[in-house]
């Protein structure tokens, strides 16, 4: 029999439409009524899911020899890894945090440069909601994914008062976003850091004595300083592309410090905005379970947090990992070309619902899917959380299911 079910929840991106109508039979779904690419990906994943096998060092096994042989594994370590999480739901992040503490592992999400960031700086953020009904100016800084994707503008214009705003992209590469845009600005590469310095300058009413400034020139820069001045209300939703490289952290600060001076005047926050794929909400379990939002250790039977020493990448690149437990759909997203590469010397275990080859996977546990299969919650990129239904049927269990089933196993003794 034919189910509709409105308002479901997708999960496929951080952006967590929850607008969307779904049939199903209870069996697996038969139609998706959304516009998106990546939501109708997102819901097709449950027909693949389903015929995933459970596997050690590449040859089927059942799931109960699957998860033993990862608790095994974890008994052995000395120093292990959980890493991903990024699209999974809030109880199988809480489990994870639950699995580092038993074990003394090392537990770090993909967005640890902008946490360290933000706990040096602090952050002005704000939900989509007040930027939908109040802001003016809404600058997309490195996010040109974001802007382009069509159910973002959309929810961004399905106010009751439609609100006069402006538009601008701000970036390296602004390739997809210019005909969604009223203003485009190009920045340097590697200079972006002192492009945010001239714009607190500038806006501060600094002279910068007729020196050129870097990273922006000098006719956007003073369009920039116009633009905002003129608004009531200025939102910077900042991306992906404007997060990386080595100083990335630094930008993140000096951007935060950036809204914070401009709040003396008018409104403004800032949002930050995960990878497509991804979603938020490591950290913030992170830090209720823990007190620290990223790059925590367990080692010494408490949570410690050191981003330098701590982070996923750091631990990896050091070879200071004997086993990596990675979880969720897109468990690699966030480590450096380096640290994956080095998890082809240690043995590493799968737990989610998407297969990824890896050269050294030693056991892979499929799960189902929070959302489709099984209820539960998500962060949306704004930091609301919203509710997950589960409305087909699976063999499956799902992510958190299994960590706990490892937490209950790997208290008891090795038996090798
Ligand atoms: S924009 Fe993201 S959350 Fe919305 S339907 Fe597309 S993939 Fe799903």
């Amino acid at each position: 029999m034919k189910n509709v079910l409105e308002d479901v929840t997708c999960a496929g991106c951080c952006c967590v439409c929850d607008d969307i109508q779904v049939t199903t039979d209870g069996q697996q779904i038969l139609e998706v009524q959304t516009t998106c690419p990546q939501g109708q990906a997102w819901f097709k994943e449950s027909l693949q899911t389903e015929s995933l096998l459970p596997l050690i060092k590449g040859v089927e096994a059942s799931h109960a020899e699957a998860v033993t042989s990862a608790v095994g594994l974890i008994q052995k370590a000395q120093a292990p890894l959980i890493f991903g999480l990024a699209q999974s739901a809030t109880d199988a992040q809480r489990a994870a945090v639950g699995l580092a503490d038993q074990i003394g592992a090392t537990i770090d999400t993909g967005a640890s440069a902008a946490t360290r960031a933000l706990q040096q700086v602090g952050e002005a953020t704000c939900t989509l909601g007040e930027v939908r009904s109040r802001a003016d100016l809404i600058i997309y800084w490195g996010a040109d994914a974001l802007l382009a994707n069509h159910c973002h503008r959309q929810s961004l214009s399905s106010g009751a008062k439609e609100i006069p705003r402006t538009i601008l992209s701000m970036g390296i590469e602004l390739s997809r976003s210019s005909e969604f845009v009223d203003k485009t600005i190009s920045l340097e590469p590697q200079q972006e850091l002192e492009a945010i310095w001239n714009l607190r300058a500038v806006l501060k009413g600094v002279d910068l004595a007729g020196k050129q400034p870097t990273g922006i020139d000098e006719d956007s820069l003073q369009e920039l300083v116009a633009l905002i001045q003129q608004s009531k209300y200025v939102v910077f939703f900042y991306g992906p592309d404007f997060k990386q490289g080595p100083l990335s952290h630094r930008k993140i600060e000096a951007l935060s410090l950036l809204i914070q001076e401009i709040q003396a005047n008018r409104r403004c926050h800032g949002i930050s905005v995960p990878p497509a794929g991804e979603t938020k909400g490591l950290e913030n379990v992170l830090a209720w379970q823990t007190g620290y939002a990223a790059s925590v250790n367990f080692a010494s039977g408490y949570p410690r947090y050191s981003p330098g020493e701590y982070s996923a990448n750091a631990r990896l690149e050091q070879d200071e990992v004997d086993l990596c437990i990675l979880v969720g759909a897109n468990p690699l997203s966030g480590l450096t070309v380096n640290a994956q590469q080095r998890l082809a010397r240690i043995p590493v275990v799968l737990i989610g619902p998407a297969m990824v080859e890896l050269p050294n996977l030693h056991g892979f546990i499929p799960t189902a899917i929070s959302g489709i299969h099984f209820p539960g919650s998500i962060y949306r990129f704004d930091g609301t959380p919203l509710p997950l239904r589960g409305y087909v049927s699976t063999t499956l269990s799902s992510e958190a299911t299994v960590l706990a089933e490892i937490i209950s196993l790997v208290k008891q003794p090795a038996t090798h």
